[in-house]
């Protein structure tokens, strides 16, 4: 029998659920942002048509198995956002329903396994380094393992760089000028270690300090973001436990994070902890992360270097720092004070690269159509290299260039800027 809920009601998100369903006016101006909807073309792959969708669902008035579909194409760009004039926060309906919906929804024993194996190895960077050593292994065997296993060895590297381990504290190049905390992430530190280093090279080289707690983990970003809220509430709150304190004793001005996707995620701890007791804390960290970026932009930072050779750099602007943090403009700020950069934009650049978390493995068709298409914008530019601030989109991108012929180098805006420091 059909019924209709009151969204407020349906739980601690409910009311941020409920606004952003009535602030949606219909008027279509985000579906030509929606990468999914420029794709498929069809109204239920657009943000319009998931809001109505979830409406239904949480009502009751349409089954769950029916809408999900959609729903899982979603890339969680938030592309939607930036475009909406009526200031809808699909963020604060999609993230929410994805962690109700899969309480409840079935899924196959493969997406299962699929699921359970990124649970266990990602957010932990010793398991996913032996997980990648033992892929690589097992590559041979990619043409005869099902989709989503052969999918992930597809995405695991061939070698992994050397792994140094971070000290505890950098300190700061001559006069102390702020003090911060640094999260080093998961994923990233096993791919692209040299980030973390070329953060703590530029930010000890202006005069900050850095603390990276020992015991901090993985933030809980990737199972947020798809569906896994008791993981990640799980990580999130040991996080809190290492960096709240630290916040409160005035021991650190920020937590400064070089990856787009996690400070997205921790931005969003308030809604992720909302009715449960560790809501104020959990609000007071969100209110204290920035990205790196933004940190470096607001320092004032020591005179840049050219670089040894003139670069012309395409900027990729990731999905969660432009659209769900609205960072744009900082980084190009940073990169322009290199006296031998050129920045140039590249042709449909809000529209996401397909990397998307779990994205690759959950919708390698779409991820690689998406993927492909941005690797052919970049290419109609004529940079000499790529620059974003997000690991999982240089991977991404990497990934198509390759694919395409034209493997361009692809940086961290913080490796640039750390090689107009040494230049
Ligand atoms: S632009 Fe905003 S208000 Fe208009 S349909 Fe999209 S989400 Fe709704
Ligand atoms: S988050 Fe991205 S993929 Fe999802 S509806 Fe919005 S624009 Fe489309």
């Amino acid at each position: 029998m059909q019924h209709t809920i009151a969204l407020e009601t349906i739980g601690p998100q409910g009311p941020e659920m409920a606004h952003a369903v009535e602030k949606c006016v219909h008027c279509g101006f985000c579906l030509s942002a929606c990468p999914t909807y420029k794709v498929l073309g069809e109204e239920m792959d657009s943000p319009r048509g998931r809001i109505y969708l979830m409406k239904e669902q949480l009502e009751g008035h349409l089954a769950l198995d029916e809408m999900t579909p959609f729903v899982d194409r979603c890339l969680g760009c938030m592309a939607c956002v930036t475009t909406c004039p009526s200031g809808v926060e699909y963020g604060d309906l999609l993230t929410p329903f994805r962690a109700r919906a899969e309480q409840e929804r079935s899924r196959s024993p493969m997406e299962r396994l699929t699921r359970l194996m990124v649970r266990e190895t990602l957010p932990y960077p010793g398991r996913f380094r032996l997980a990648a050593a033992m892929g690589k292994l097992a590559k041979p065997l990619q043409s005869v393992l099902p989709g989503p296993l052969g999918n992930m060895l597809d995405l695991l590297p061939d070698a992994l760089p050397a792994q140094q381990p971070l000290p505890e504290i950098v300190p700061a190049v001559g006069e102390r000028r702020a003090r911060v905390a640094l999260l080093a992430g998961c994923v990233q530190q096993v791919l692209a270690p040299q980030i973390n280093r070329a953060t703590l090279k530029v930010l000890a080289h202006n005069g900050v300090e850095v603390l990276i707690p020992r015991a901090q983990g993985c933030c809980g970003s990737l199972a947020m973001h798809t569906g896994e809220e008791a993981q990640a509430l799980r990580l999130a709150r040991h996080n809190l436990d290492q960096f709240v304190p630290l916040l409160l004793r005035d021991d650190v001005d920020m937590v400064v994070t070089n990856a787009a996707g996690c400070g997205s995620g921790m931005k969003e701890y308030g809604l992720l902890f909302k009715g449960t007791v560790h809501e104020d804390r959990a609000k007071l960290f969100a209110s204290k992360v920035q990205d790196i970026s933004v940190f470096l932009a607001a320092l004032d930072m020591k005179p840049l270097q050219p670089l040894p050779e003139s670069l012309t750099i395409a900027y990729h602007d990731a999905c969660h720092l432009a659209h769900a943090q609205r960072i744009t403009a900082q980084p190009r700020q940073l990169l322009s004070a290199i006296p031998n950069v050129t920045l140039v934009p590249i042709p449909e650049g809000e529209l996401c690269c397909g990397s998307a978390g779990t994205y690759n493995l959950e919708q390698p068709e779409l991820a690689h159509q998406i993927g492909e298409r941005k690797a052919r914008n970049i290419l109609t530019t004529g940079a000499d290299a790529v620059v974003t601030g997000n690991i999982g989109c240089m991977t991404q991108i990497q990934t198509h260039l390759a694919a395409l012929g034209q493997p361009l180098p692809i940086w961290h805006t913080v490796e640039v800027l750390a090689q107009a420091i040494a230049a």
